[in-house]
C-alpha cells in the first residue's frame, strides 16, 4: 500500500513518525474518514470543513486547502486503486522532540498522514439483516465533537459488544443515549425519526447532517433531542449513520428485538436518499 506522510507517497512499511509524536504521546490528533465509492470521494466538503474546525477547537495552527487535501485523496485513491473503500486522514500537533505536557511552539509542523482501506460498503452484508447494539455507560470526555483520536473508551465499547454476541454498543449518559461508538444512534417511533441533538455530547456527523436533510426533504418527521435507553428498547425502528456505514439498519437494543426484529423501513428509504444523492456530488 501507498501511503502518504508529511507530502511524500510512500510504500507503507517507509512511512516512519517520531516517537516524540504528540499524536503517538498524548492522542494530540484529530482524524477524518471519507468513504470511497466509484473511486470517487464522498461529501469530501463535510469531512474537511470539520477538519478545520476540530483543529481550530484544539488550537492546532493548520489552514485546511480543501484543494490540495483532495489531490491527496485522489491520488491515494489512484495508486492504490482503490474503487470502494475509505481514506483516513490523520493530523497531529507534530514533534516537539521531547515529552511535555506544554504545547509546542505554534510554528511546529503538523503531522499530516493519509492512507486507503478497500472494504466492502455496498454490499455489507449487515444491511439484510440488521444490527445488534447493547447499551453501555458513556465513559468518553467531554468534547466529543472533536473528531480526535482518543478512542480507546469507543474500542473498550465495542470489545464489550464483542463479548455480548452483539455488532455494536450505544453510549449513553444520565440514562440518554449520546451515540454509538463510531456513528450517530437514531430511533423511530410512530413515524417520527428521533436523534440526539447536537452539542459537545456527540460528534456532528458529516452523514448525520445530509440524513436529517434528505428526511425532512422527503417530508419525514424528524425530532433532534436526547432519547433514553427505555426509549431505545421501545422503538419501532432504529439505525445509525456514519461516513463508512451510510445508514444501517439496528434490529435488537440490549437483547430486545423492535418492531418485527427486520430492519425497518425507514432506514432502508433513508439509505437509498442518502446514496443516491451522495453518489451525484461525489468527487
Ligand atoms: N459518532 C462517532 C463517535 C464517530 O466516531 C463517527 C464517525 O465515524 C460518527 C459519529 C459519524 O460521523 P460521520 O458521519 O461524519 O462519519
Amino acid at each position: 500500500r501507498i501511503v502518504y506522510l508529511n507530502g511524500d507517497y510512500l510504500p507503507e512499511d517507509e512511512a516512519k513518525v517520531s516517537v516524540f509524536d504528540r499524536g503517538f504521546l498524548f492522542a494530540d490528533a484529530v482524524y477524518e474518514v471519507t468513504s470511497v465509492l466509484d473511486g470517487k470521494l464522498i461529501a469530501f466538503d463535510g469531512h474537511v470543513q470539520r477538519l478545520q474546525r476540530s483543529c481550530d477547537e484544539l488550537g492546532i495552527k493548520y489552514t485546511v486547502d480543501a484543494d490540495a487535501l483532495l489531490e491527496i485523496h485522489r491520488e491515494l485513491v489512484a495508486r492504490n486503486e482503490v474503487t470502494e473503500g475509505m481514506v483516513y486522514l490523520q493530523l497531529t500537533r507534530g514533534n516537539p522532540g521531547d515529552r511535555d505536557f506544554v504545547y509546542p511552539p505554534e510554528d511546529t509542523p503538523v503531522t499530516l498522514v493519509l492512507f486507503t482501506q478497500h472494504a466492502n460498503l455496498l454490499n455489507n452484508p449487515k444491511i439484510e439483516t440488521g444490527m445488534k447494539v447493547i447499551t453501555v455507560e458513556d465513559q468518553r470526555w467531554a468534547r466529543r465533537d472533536i473528531k480526535t483520536t482518543q478512542l480507546l473508551f469507543p474500542s473498550m465499547a465495542k470489545m464489550m459488544a464483542k463479548a455480548e454476541g452483539v455488532d455494536d454498543a450505544w453510549m449513553f449518559e444520565e440514562s440518554a443515549i449520546t451515540e454509538g461508538s463510531s456513528n450517530n444512534a437514531y430511533i423511530v417511533k410512530n413515524g417520527k425519526i428521533i436523534t440526539r441533538h447536537l452539542g459537545n455530547e456527540i460528534l456532528h456527523g458529516i452523514t448525520r447532517a445530509a440524513v436529517l436533510k434528505f428526511a425532512k426533504m422527503a417530508q419525514m418527521e424528524v425530532e433532534e433531542r436526547a432519547f433514553t435507553v427505555e426509549e431505545a428498547r421501545d422503538a419501532d425502528e432504529a439505525f445509525i449513520t456514519s461516513a463508512s456505514t451510510f445508514v444501517m439498519p439496528v434490529v435488537e437494543v440490549d437483547g430486545k428485538p423492535l418492531g418485527d426484529g427486520k430492519p425497518g423501513s425507514v432506514a432502508a428509504r433513508l439509505r437509498e436518499i442518502y446514496l443516491d444523492e451522495s453518489l451525484k456530488q461525489a468527487v
